[in-house]
């Protein structure tokens, strides 16, 4: 037990450094992306070469950010919030890039869903997440179905399900590990990142898929396992 402890110790500073490296990367990064607008105004003709540059900045901001979740999940905020806004926020919120996909986004839920304790930011970007790679995963026409429904009285389910690509039987078990990604744009963060959301929950997620027919995503949420406000929550 004391060798695993000094592991998870060491994991922990870890962590803390990692997460302490994500925030110092990011002061930099917005002043560079400030000047580089700043400087555009003065060089016409060399629009290519700023576009270039500020989505290269986005995207270390974007990776930067990913990780500062995955390393430090204790530092989310809880309050009451209603899950089906968050949800209706997110579609809206990807509504233009799928229908530029030919995706159609789909949202059911049941009319008991309660509100509960939850980080409103976090599960956000999980749903985005989630649905991003839905996307993502459907090259012809598609559509992403989310249904949401109680399983009993206190755990809600969030079914994200898509008709995309599918990923093959002896990856899924991978999904989540870090950097695991096909494409090439990809982090492989990002399921990362949504298991460390759905956890710091107290929630589960599960992965069914069938190449060439699509995956379902369910995310168990239960209403009552975090307290009223967050320092009750370790
Ligand atoms: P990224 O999207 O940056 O690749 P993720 O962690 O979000 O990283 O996803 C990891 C990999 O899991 C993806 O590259 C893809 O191969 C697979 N994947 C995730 N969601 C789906 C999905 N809905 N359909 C098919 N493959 C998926
Ligand atoms: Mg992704």
């Amino acid at each position: 037990t004391e060798e695993l402890l000094r592991k998870s110790d060491k994991l922990s500073v870890a962590g803390q450094l990692a997460a302490g490296l994500a925030h110092e990367i990011r002061n930099p990064l917005t002043s560079l992306r400030g000047f580089l607008q700043l400087l555009q105004n003065d060089m016409k003709g060399k629009q290519h070469y700023f576009d270039i540059m500020l989505s290269e900045l986005d995207r270390i901001n974007f990776i930067v950010s990913e990780f500062l979740v995955i390393a430090k999940p204790e530092a989310i905020q809880y309050k009451k919030s209603d899950l089906i806004n968050i949800l209706q926020t997110v579609i809206a919120l990807l509504d233009t890039q799928a229908n530029l996909c030919n995706v159609q986004l789909l949202l059911e839920f049941e009319s008991d869903i309660p509100e509960f304790i939850c980080s409103e930011m976090h599960l956000k970007q999980l749903f985005i997440n989630l649905v991003k790679n839905a996307i993502e995963a459907i090259t012809k026409d598609g559509h992403i179905k989310i249904t949401v429904s109680m399983q009993g009285s206190e755990m809600i389910r969030v079914r994200t399900q898509d008709n995309g690509c599918g990923i093959p039987e002896e990856r899924v078990k991978q999904l989540g590990e870090p950097f695991y990604t096909t494409k090439e744009k990809g982090t492989g963060l990002g399921l990362m990142m949504c298991f460390k959301i759905v956890e710091a929950h107290r929630g589960t997620m599960s992965i069914q898929s069938r190449i060439g027919e699509g995956t379902i995503i369910d995310v168990f949420l239960p209403t009552q396992s975090i307290g009223k406000d967050s320092s009750e929550f370790e």
